[in-house]
């Protein structure tokens, strides 16, 4: 069977514990979407890990980590991270890389540092890893897969291909050095050489593995409001982010995945510019992001501090919608035990009317946050495995989310570790 696991809103969900936690279950593991412009973090029995590329499913012995097509594969970072997590103890993962996977070359993340530099205050506030021009390039049909590398030949003559281009536009937009055509091919030779034992035709493998009764889950980058097509564009990510990308992204049938589990926080938060409309500042915002997640609330990859909001229904509710959510697992509620009362966002009010449907961006921007004010249990919940021995008024919040989104929540994690879920009619 295959699992979707995904967010329903900005990212930063919690997906990582998730698939750390249902990887025990799993023969293997996907990537198959995004790049190392993200990240999870995840706590387990051998410490705490930022993945940016690797699949959550690295630390378990049983599971096959593989990178689908679907990936913007930035072969040094891949590498990187292997040697980070064996160093610190975790035995050398299985991991396999479709040959059909496109790479993230030294100058995506060169064009992406320029082109934020070139728009100033327009930025989008890019994490600069290269991923919207690796995608601008895979959808303009001048990116490199994979598969490539193996054919000197045809590799040599792409490079000067592109070079004539790019180093246009270094020269005379940018102002910057231009491409070296040898130098380049030296460098995707050094990628040769890392990438070569784990390439593999990860459709077919998948697609034999599913005819074996494997168990496979899929685990996205992001979430549903960061999807090209149906997030805030354009402060978006460049893939899609939805579970029924997984199937392209990963070479599978879409008829195949089963179960979607769409991970959604008890709170908002968000990196990047863009709408955020339950969004919340000063005190209250720093109180939430120094409690939030794990040691707080901040990007995995980069750092910078999350902008914090109180629980967005609109927004989820579209979220989940968009993923076809069979299941949500509800993360971070711990973090919410401080609280006397707890704001919900349930409608978005644009001109003066009040909506519970997630407009396009333009409208967005006008909406102001709809809030009902729910009371708090001022307890800490960390522990409880039984959903019966949540306080009543936890109980309460989730019901009240839980009948307002109109999706299932089948899962609550009430703290980062492995083991810190409580089970609500999830089947495995
Ligand atoms: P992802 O990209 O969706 O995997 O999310 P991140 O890894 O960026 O952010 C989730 C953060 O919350 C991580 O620091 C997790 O360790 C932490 N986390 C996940 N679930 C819970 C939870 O239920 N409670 C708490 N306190 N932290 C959690």
């Amino acid at each position: 069977m295959v699992k979707a696991i995904v967010g329903a809103n900005w990212g930063d969900e919690g997906k990582g514990k998730i698939t750390d936690m249902l990887g025990e279950t799993s023969d293997i593991i996907v990537r198959f979407q995004g790049g190392a412009n993200a990240g999870h973090t995840i706590i387990n029995d051998y410490g705490k890990f930022a993945l940016h590329t690797l699949p959550s499913g690295v630390f378990y012995n049983h599971t096959t980590s593989v990178i689908g097509n679907g990936v913007a594969l930035n072969i040094p970072v891949l590498f990187e991270e292997i040697e980070s997590i064996v160093s610190q103890g975790v035995p050398r993962p299985k991991i396999l890389v479709s040959d059909r996977a496109q790479m993230v070359m030294p100058y995506h993340v060169l064009f992406d540092q320029y082109e934020e530099e070139r728009l100033g205050k327009e930025s989008f506030g890019s994490t600069k890893s290269g991923i919207a021009p690796f995608y601008s390039d895979k959808y303009a049909k001048i990116g490199f897969q994979v598969s490539e590398l193996f054919d000197e030949e045809s590799l040599k003559h792409k490079i000067h291909k592109v070079c004539e281009t790019k180093n246009v536009l270094l020269e005379h937009l940018y102002h910057k050095p231009l491409l070296d055509e040898e130098e380049l091919f030296q460098t995707l030779m050094e990628y040769r050489k890392m990438v070569e034992p784990y390439v593999c035709d990860v459709s077919l493998f998948l697609n034999q593995a599913l005819k074996e009764g494997k168990e496979i889950l899929l685990e996205g980058q992001l979430g549903s409001l960061k999807d090209p097509d149906h997030g805030i564009y354009p402060m978006v990510t460049s893939s899609s982010t939805l579970a029924g990308y997984g199937a392209i992204g990963a070479g599978i049938p879409p008829y195949e995945i089963k179960k979607i589990v769409t991970v959604v926080k008890a709170y908002s938060s968000a990196v990047g510019a863009g709408a955020f409309v339950s969004e919340i500042f000063g005190d209250e915002a720093d109180e939430l992001r120094k409690r939030g997640g794990d040691g707080g609330e901040f990007g995995a990859t980069t750092g910078r501090p999350r902008r914090m909001g109180w629980f967005d229904v609109v927004a989820t509710k579209y979220g989940c919608r968009l993923q076809g959510t069979t299941d949500v697992a509800f993360t971070v509620l711990d973090v919410l035990g401080y609280l006397d009362e707890i704001p919900v966002c349930v409608g978005y009010e644009i001109d003066g009317e009040v909506t519970t449907d997630f407009p396009t961006t333009n409208k967005l921007e006008k909406a102001k946050p709809v809030l009902e004010v729910l009371p708090g249990w001022k307890c800490d919940i960390r522990g409880i495995t039984k959903y019966e021995d949540l306080p009543e008024n936890c109980r309460k919040y989730v019901e009240f989310i839980e009948e307002k989104i109109g999706y299932p929540i089948t899962l609550i994690s009430n703290g980062p570790g492995r083991h810190e879920i409580i089970y609500r009619g999830f089947e495995d």
